[in-house]
């Protein structure tokens, strides 16, 4: 039986061919890949001849990334592509690595060679049935039934069914199915959640009740009366400073400087250690403008604060500088706004995840990038990403703040019996290598690296994240260009 074969070494690299054989009818009368056939999400094939794993739906992972689209010709001609690989845990035992999305798809097929490969399994067939049996404790923890030849179960006689005998498993599947794009989203919840899952269909939207939420959101400001905002990117900017946080970081910051664009409303946030450092900031920010985005501030706004009096340099680059009325401060209400919403987003992924305060600003970095990539009634439901870049985040790469993760060793670094993976803490996205920004459990030192298997429903204790190690490097801005 081979729905898939093997990738053609001799053609093109990325090229799979499904066999003849998947054109022929199941027992149910259903064709496996007929493109237009009723999707059966739920049901899984176990495929002796397939390369790899494949499944149709992105609610299955749990963690994937995009990739480059591979090419998959199907048996009635048409083509179709692969466009995401990913984790799928299908029981604390059973973990299915390098699943390939492919949208087409009417089942999921799961490869025998890579379910064996990674998983410590034997598998017996005879003409009616499969059975899995776990190697490790010689238990039988699973059986398939044969329809039509194939090896086939759906979600009402399915293998999750006989593996998922722990109801700790059930809890987690709970978590994981209703909260995990709250989770991943810095806690976003009601009409935003919605918004955002017409563009993206993988969220799914369903919420239960989080402690995280209750525990971090203060009441919003209400929204200015007036909605006008400047016609271009860059017009008008607005800029404070917040702190000093009573908890100060790993790396001795207690304030830092927003930046928000008037037009956009897309925000920087850049961590200071004194209020000092505001002036160098402000003059690398308007070359970052003029260099990336080929314009200039015309005009910035701030409170009367004695940190942003630099009017030689504003005058030196024809910018005006209005600050707001004493008897007025509500004229500075978007910069008031925007830090009341970075706080409490960056409280519920700390309170969420049960890390050390110390961290706030890697946390701070990740709440900025979630809160420019979500929808906002003030620019007509699209986000500030969409504003500024004309282009669609690609949420993929987003876990839940501070969740365990395994990160895969260097393997010119590692002896025969070192460890392959090491326990980690997800900590952003790296803003330039597009690496996983993370914290190792073992070391407390930070890593950026790519190959990391996520598990966003466990959390370890808050005690063994602490550091006491601080040459660890600063945290970066998760914003400062184009993800
Ligand atoms: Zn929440």
């Amino acid at each position: 039986m081979a729905l898939i074969k093997p990738t053609n070494d001799t053609g093109s690299a990325s090229t799979n061919q499904i066999s003849s054989i998947v054109s022929t009818s199941t027992a149910t009368g259903k064709t496996i890949f007929g493109l237009n056939s009723h999707k059966e999400k739920g049901t899984w094939i176990l495929d002796s001849g397939a390369k790899d794993h494949v499944v149709s739906s992105l609610n299955l992972f749990q963690s994937y990334e995009k990739i480059n689209p591979i090419t998959i010709n199907l048996p009635n001609g048409m083509k179709t592509k692969a466009t995401h690989k990913g984790v799928i845990q299908t029981y604390d035992k059973i973990i299915l690595k390098d699943v390939l999305f492919i949208l087409d798809f009417c089942y999921n097929l799961i490869s025998i060679s890579k379910l064996v490969a990674h998983n410590h399994l034997c598998l017996t067939f005879n003409n009616t049935v499969c059975s899995i049996q776990d190697m490790t404790t010689n238990k039988k923890i699973g059986s398939v039934n044969s329809h039509a030849s194939l090896y086939i179960f759906s979600d009402s006689n399915n293998i999750q069914q006989h593996l998922n005998n722990s109801a700790n498993i059930h809890q987690i599947c709970k978590v994981r199915c209703n909260n995990l794009w709250h989770n991943r989203l810095g806690h976003m919840f009601d009409r935003r959640l919605d918004i955002l899952k017409q563009k993206y269909h993988c969220i799914d939207s369903r919420f239960d009740k989080c402690n995280a939420c209750h525990s971090a959101k203060q009441k919003r400001l209400p929204f200015p009366s007036s909605t006008a905002y400047a016609l271009h990117p860059f017009d008008v900017i607005h800029v404070d400073i917040w702190g000093p946080c009573s908890v100060v970081s790993l790396h001795s910051h207690k304030y830092f400087l927003t930046i928000i664009d008037d037009h956009t409303r897309y925000t920087w946030v850049h961590l200071m250690k004194t209020k000092s450092e505001t002036r160098q900031h402000l003059i690398h920010f308007i070359a970052y403008v003029k260099n990336q985005f080929k314009t200039t501030i015309k005009v910035i706004r701030s409170d009367n604060g004695s940190e942003f009096n630099m009017h030689d340099y504003y005058k030196t680059e024809g910018i005006f500088h209005q600050t707001s009325c004493n008897e007025t401060p509500q004229q500075n209400g978007i910069a008031e706004r925007k830090h009341q919403h970075l706080l409490n987003v960056t409280r519920a992924l700390i309170f969420y995840c049960n890390i050390s305060i110390q961290f706030w600003t890697y946390a701070l970095n990740y709440a900025t990038l979630l809160i420019n990539i979500m929808p906002t009634p003030f620019l007509q439901d699209s986000s500030p990403y969409d504003r500024l870049y004309k282009k669609d985040f690609d949420i993929s790469r987003l876990k839940v703040f501070g969740c365990l993760c395994y990160v895969s060793t260097l393997q010119a670094n590692r002896k025969k019996l070192d460890p392959r993976a090491k326990p980690s803490l997800f900590f952003g996205i790296h803003p330039t290598t597009k690496g996983y920004i993370t914290y190792d459990l073992d070391k407390h030192d930070i890593k950026i690296s790519r190959n990391v298997i996520f598990y966003e429903t466990d959390f370890p204790d808050k005690n063994s994240t602490i550091a006491d190690n601080l040459h660890v490097p600063l945290p970066l801005n998760n914003n400062q260009i184009v993800l």
